[in-house]
């Protein structure tokens, strides 16, 4: 008899926004008059014994100085639905822009999970420094991850990896030069947490990316990639999408299960 596959529930944790943005922000060079909203997010993927974050959220001293609207520190967002940041485990991040990885430091005792390729090209990478680069960078943040190098706090993933049975990173370039998006094993079958290679759902939907494009195609690529794994269409998810607040159930404030 095989034993019964692992199953995790996965939440999602909006810690700041909303945000009105210019719909060609976020759906690259579509309604150019047009404005939607978006919010800020970390996420919880809870199984029977272990729990694991997908991205850091913002820094508190961070967050003071964009005078981040409706920010919460994820600490104490995390806290509501009984989650201990200083004591998590695992943390994946899923890329380095600053509005999911500035908070690293939030997580002292987690181990990091992050592409290797990602890490490379924004922490040493002098192409990172330029300007459209920097524009999604926190130096203070990056600082805290390049710290970690050779320490068993940080795990360099090559390429796609099963981490836990049921929990699997995927090598998912294209918004960033090496993100990865997180698939895991839930009631509903494989759900992806996809973080930005969608802003919103209509990304997928439409095959429009965000205007944030390290390389398009790539990207488009990834969509094919993530289409094929996850094992229905609504369970793969955006970055920032407002829906995800609005449209799941509600589990505590700003928090809602996805799957
Ligand atoms: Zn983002």
């Amino acid at each position: 008899m095989p034993s019964s596959p692992l199953l995790y529930k996965i939440y999602a944790v909006k810690y700041a926004g909303p945000f009105r943005r210019p719909v060609a922000k976020v759906l690259w060079n579509t309604d150019w008059d047009k404005e939607t909203h978006i919010n800020y997010y970390l996420w919880v993927i809870k199984g029977k014994d272990e729990t694991l974050i997908v991205d850091c959220g913002m820094a508190p001293a961070l967050a003071n100085r964009m005078q981040l609207e409706g920010y919460v520190n994820p600490v104490d967002a995390l806290a509501r639905i009984g989650v201990d940041a200083s004591k998590t485990k695992k943390v994946v991040i899923t890329h380095v822009n600053f509005d999911h990885v500035s908070g690293i430091e939030l997580f002292p005792e987690a181990t990091i999970y992050i592409q290797e390729r990602e890490f490379n090209f924004w922490i040493k990478d002098p192409i990172a420094q330029k300007p459209p680069f920097l524009m999604s960078t926190d130096p203070v943040g990056n600082a805290h991850l390049a710290k970690l190098e050779g320490t068993e706090r940080l795990v360099l993933v090559k390429g796609d990896q099963v981490i836990l049975p049921g929990i699997e990173l995927l090598l998912a370039p294209g918004h960033t030069p090496g993100l990865q998006v997180v698939a895991v094993n839930t009631a509903q079958g494989t759900a992806i947490l996809g973080s930005d290679c969608a802003h919103i759902f209509r990304n997928y939907k439409e095959e429009i990316p965000s205007c944030f494009i390290a390389d398009m195609v790539s990207w488009m690529k990834t969509y094919d990639k993530l289409k094929a794994k996850v094992s229905s269409p609504e369970l793969l998810f955006p970055g920032h999408d407002t829906k995800m607040l609005t449209d799941y159930p509600k589990v505590a404030e700003d928090i809602t299960r996805l799957v």
